[in-house]
């Protein structure tokens, strides 16, 4: 159910042909209009591309009672790349405001078990915009495996004396009952988590094809001396697939695979420069993504790729929101300086993976053309908005521009390397 769009295809002998379509995934709230600015300056005047265009904005998920949400998913699968804007996660709070039939649920969470896979988060380096961790000179990028573990966990408070028993009942076989606690009056508190063999599988495909694409070293992280059962399988199935099946690709490709403590990794991602894949456990990743992305400086900056285990379907994002805030003021009529370089970094995200599947190399050059177009108007010309101003130290108005003005200085810096 793609809804109308009325530039998909731009037809034009001078523009750079990109030979199969990408999906694009519309979003909401001011991200939605700046969006729209993206495209219009940076992706239709410049690429004879083919675009299948999925709504995913608020209204029109409640208009098709989310079925856009799958069709956009099954069009990613198809196409194998899918550039998403950001979009509202519902709540109580948006089913009053839109009116909704219903509490929708996430649709990052629909697509991602759509397609499998990991998302990795990195961080878009910009040498002017200083990093709150200073020694970090190249992006440290963190996949976090999003199944299980905590967040399937059942837990229960133990409020009287009694005993803690685990039980796993082999199909057609006799229960296995292992005591976790012989709990004393007091009682206490006890929980039983659980993952798959198959998502672990899949979280390891996609972290070695990830890391090889971006030819960067990949560290996985787990706590087996403690949990020498649980996280030792983990760690088992990551070194047998990579014996197996990606140990020649990395040494040909100049990197390397590393098991490392999960405390010892965090200590040497602090002290490192960067320039390393860290796959992390559930609860390891949502933790250490948020120190990644505050270390670096703005949420602006922050790009986020879903990944599938076979590492030949992505879909790229910004790593933030719709950015509701400055919203309410764009809606008063005020123009806002936020930061749309991660929104543009995914269009390139996307479209170099593009170039890539379809061996186009002027469209990988291209994309990489806007990348630097989008750090030069911040590094050379000094042209930014207002978080990364602030990142800077600056607090003073003159030192940040509106999106519109960064826009316009990125488009310059584009000219000065294409004539559409
Ligand atoms: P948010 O949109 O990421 O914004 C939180 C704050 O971070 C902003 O108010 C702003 O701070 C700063 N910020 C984020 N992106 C920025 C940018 N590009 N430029 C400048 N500043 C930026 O998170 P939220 O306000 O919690 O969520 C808003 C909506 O987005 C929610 O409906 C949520 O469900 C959704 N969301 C979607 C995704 C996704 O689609 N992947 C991810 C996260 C959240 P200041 O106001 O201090 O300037
Ligand atoms: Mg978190």
């Amino acid at each position: 159910m793609s809804s109308p769009n009325p530039s998909t295809r731009c037809l034009n002998s001078n523009k750079i042909k990109v030979k199969n379509p990408v999906v694009e995934l519309d979003g909401d709230e001011l991200m939605r209009v700046i969006w729209k600015d993206i495209k219009n300056r940076f992706i239709y005047p410049y690429l004879d591309i083919d675009i299948k265009y999925y709504d995913l904005g608020l209204p029109f998920r409640d208009e098709t009672n989310n079925q856009v949400v799958q069709d956009a998913a099954e069009a990613i699968k198809q196409y194998s790349v899918g550039i998403k804007c950001a979009t509202i996660t519902a709540d109580e709070d948006r089913v009053k405001e839109f009116n909704l039939k219903q509490l929708w649920p996430s649709p990052n969470i629909a697509i991602r078990s759509a397609i499998g896979g990991t998302i990795f988060r990195e961080p878009l380096i910009i040498p002017r915009i200083p990093r709150l961790v200073q020694g970090w000179q190249k992006p440290i990028i963190i996949g976090r495996h999003a199944f299980g573990d905590q967040y399937r966990a059942k837990e229960r408070v133990l409020d009287t004396a009694g005993k803690l028993e685990m039980v796993f009942t082999p199909e057609g076989g006799e229960p296995e009952v292992v005591e976790v606690h012989n709990f004393s009056q007091r009682g206490g508190v006890g929980l039983a988590q659980y993952n798959t063999t198959e998502s672990i599988e899949e979280f390891a495909h996609s972290s070695f094809a990830f890391a090889l694409s971006k030819k960067m070293p990949l560290f996985f992280s787990t706590k087996n001396t403690v949990l020498k059962k649980y996280d030792g399988r983990f760690k088992n199935i990551f070194q047998h697939l990579y014996e197996e099946n990606y140990q020649e690709d990395f040494e040909a490709a100049g990197i390397t695979y590393e098991h490392r403590l999960i405390d010892d990794m965090v200590a040497q991602m602090i002290k490192s420069e960067g320039g390393i894949v860290m796959a992390l456990k559930n609860y390891d990743g949502d933790i250490q993504s948020d120190i990644v992305a505050q270390g670096f400086g703005s949420l602006g900056l922050m790009t986020s790729i879903l990944v599938s285990p076979d590492g030949r379907t992505c879909m790229t994002e910004a790593a933030h929101g719709t950015v509701t805030r400055h919203y309410r003021e764009y809606q008063k009529g005020n123009e806002t300086s936020t930061n749309p370089v991660a929104s543009i970094f995914a269009w390139t995200r996307g479209l170099i993976k593009r170039g890539e599947l379809d061996g186009t190399q002027d469209v990988v050059k291209f994309a990489k053309a806007l990348e630097q177009a989008c750090i030069d108007a911040v590094d050379v010309d000094g042209i930014m908005t207002k978080d990364l101003a602030y990142a800077c130290g600056k607090s003073d108005p003159s030192s940040w521009v509106m999106t519109n003005a960064y826009l316009t200085a990125v488009e310059k810096r584009l000219k000065t390397y294409f004539e559409p």
